[in-house]
């Protein structure tokens, strides 16, 4: 037993080395690229950590998991969308 617990203030922001944490679950913006690039998804309700010092949003594991599966569904929608758009015959 080495005394503290390991999950006590694991986090630290990666903008500004912050440990100003506050965990809340809001809407998280993500900008595309590549393809989709300019373009940005909103992803609801997904929990995460936000920088008390400069408000950055870092999402936690299960808040990434969601937004990785929303990128990926909003990227083939938009992408879908541009097909029906431009092959119409
Ligand atoms: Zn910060």
């Amino acid at each position: 037993m080495s005394g503290k617990p390991k999950s006590n203030r694991p986090l630290v922001c990666e903008v500004c080395a912050g440990t100003d944490l506050v965990r809340r679950i809001t809407t998280y913006p993500v900008r595309l690229t590549g393809p989709l690039e300019g373009k940005e998804i909103h992803v609801g309700r997904v929990a995460l950590h936000e920088c008390r010092s400069c408000g950055h949003l870092m999402p936690t594991a299960a808040g990434r998991a969601k937004v990785a599966r929303h990128v990926d569904l909003g990227t083939r929608l938009f992408l879908g969308q541009l097909n029906d758009y431009f092959s119409g015959d």
